[in-house]
């Protein structure tokens, strides 16, 4: 339950995005995700705000619940009294536990460092995060991780917190969004000068201030908020002080967050900056077995190759195309996803691909690889150094693409089709036999789709 506790969150916070703050304040954010068997039950504060939800907001929830969970699922709406009913009929162990658990902010019991896979290109942050994790607030202060969408940021800033709860209890952690701790101070401000400003203020240095551990998630929002930057330079300061540990995650380096005042840049600077890489083939595998087994998903190895090369910009999408063949073979009430399944899930995607593929460009790229001319490779040379590019590149074209062998032929230098064929059935035996010609045809296959 706690899993679809933090995907119901998810929900939500997309619907946010799409509807105005008022009505999401309203009738959005009240809503409460009570039970989940086929389909999601959810309860609404009022009457009211059940009708409303359900004349106006019926389809933005139920977008986000598909995208959130993968696929679309039912969802009903009670009114209180209706919660109150179905509560009493279907009193479960779960559902109680929930209700107990739910204001308290929880880090994603399944973002920790075990379930972190470490590669090259994300081995400095996972060791710094893990070291700041050991020991917070004495080794790199603050630190600044940075990285595109989807790499694993938020993952490691959970995986500290995680760790922290469990080894450190007594430290108090606070993690916030930008825009959470945007809202927060603009709230502490008050509306009625006067009156709410003390008490807003207070609240508000509680909750920042009196920390061990300080998290901002995606810092690069504070862009051109300029008395949110002049109350976080402050609140660092204040932390940074009393050797409080400060972690900041963006998707660009402090240097590149437009408007960020020079002397908050400086105090980020100061600390460790490290930034996430996409992984290589060989970590998007391991990713997605880990992946597959969190969520006891049953998928065939040649499934999480496929997917392994296809998705070559950012993990979540990756984590995206391996749900979305699972519950495409679930659907057709199979145990374990195959190839075939895979391929027909994922259609309308590889489709997209395909349309920006051409022949060349798939040349272009081995040429790159092994850094040779274009006219070399498909030229009449002999040489070691070009024969084998030249056949990978055959291959590669016949494998990603459906073209005639007469046409493949024509793109180098009108070889007839048994050179073409000779050439691409030699490579598809090495891919078997052979480790090294495999990792570079698979190297090559995700460059060619990025
Ligand atoms: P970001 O915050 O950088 O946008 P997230 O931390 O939300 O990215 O990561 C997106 C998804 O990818 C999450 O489900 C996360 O668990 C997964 N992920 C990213 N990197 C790794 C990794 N190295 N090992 C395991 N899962 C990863
Ligand atoms: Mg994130």
């Amino acid at each position: 339950m706690q899993d679809i506790k933090n995907l119901w969150e998810k929900v939500l916070s997309r619907v946010e995005t799409n509807v105005s703050v008022v009505y999401y304040e309203l009738w959005i954010e009240p809503l409460e995700l009570i039970d989940y068997k086929d389909k999601l039950i959810i309860a609404s504060n009022s009457q009211n705000a059940k009708k409303q939800v359900l004349k106006y907001h019926q389809k933005e929830l139920s977008d986000a619940i598909a995208d959130v969970f993968g696929e679309e699922i039912e969802f009903e709406i009670l009114d209180p009294q209706e919660k109150d009913e179905y509560l009493k009929q279907n009193k479960t162990e779960e559902t109680q536990v929930f209700e107990e658990d739910e204001k308290k902010f929880v880090f994603n019991p399944k973002y920790t460092f075990d379930n972190f896979i470490i590669g090259k290109s994300n081995q400095y942050c996972a060791a710094a995060a893990r070291a700041v994790a050991e020991n917070p607030g004495q080794k790199f202060n603050p630190l600044f991780i940075y990285g595109g969408v989807g790499l694993g940021k938020t993952h490691l800033l959970h995986a500290i917190g995680n760790y922290i709860k469990q080894n450190n209890p007594k430290l108090k952690i606070q993690y916030v969004t930008c825009d959470q701790f945007t809202n927060d101070y603009i709230a502490s401000l008050g509306t009625n000068k006067e009156k709410s400003t003390i008490k807003g203020t207070v609240e508000f240095r509680e909750k920042y201030r009196n920390v061990d551990v300080l998290m901002v998630d995606d810092i690069q929002f504070i862009s051109g908020r300029t008395s949110t930057q002049e109350e976080f330079f402050n609140t660092f300061n204040d932390l940074y002080q009393n050797n409080k540990q400060i972690i900041i995650s963006s998707d660009r380096p402090p240097k590149e967050i437009e408007t960020l005042a020079d002397r908050l840049t400086s105090r980020l600077l100061s600390g460790l900056i490290q930034d996430m890489q996409m992984p290589d083939f060989e970590t998007r595998v391991a990713i997605l077995r880990k992946k597959a087994q969190l969520e006891r998903y049953f998928i065939d190895d040649e499934v999480i190759e496929f997917i392994a090369e296809k998705a070559a910009t950012n993990i979540r999408e990756m984590e995206g195309l391996l749900s979305k063949v699972y519950f495409f073979a679930s659907l057709l009430g199979k145990k374990t996803a195959t190839i075939e399944d895979a391929r027909e899930a994922l259609k309308e995607q590889l489709d997209i691909q395909k349309e920006k593929l051409t022949p060349e460009s798939i040349i272009k790229t081995v040429c790159d690889y092994y850094s040779i001319d274009y006219a070399e490779i498909t030229g009449k040379k002999k040489s070691k150094e070009i024969v084998e590019p030249r056949m990978i590149s055959i291959y590669l074209i016949s494998e990603m693409m459906d073209l005639p062998l007469v046409t493949i032929g024509k793109l180098f230098g009108g070889r007839d089709h048994t050179t073409i064929i000779h050439a691409r059935d030699k490579i598809a035996e090495l891919v078997k036999k052979d480790q090294k010609t495999k990792m570079i045809v698979n190297d090559l296959k995700s460059k060619i789709n990025e």
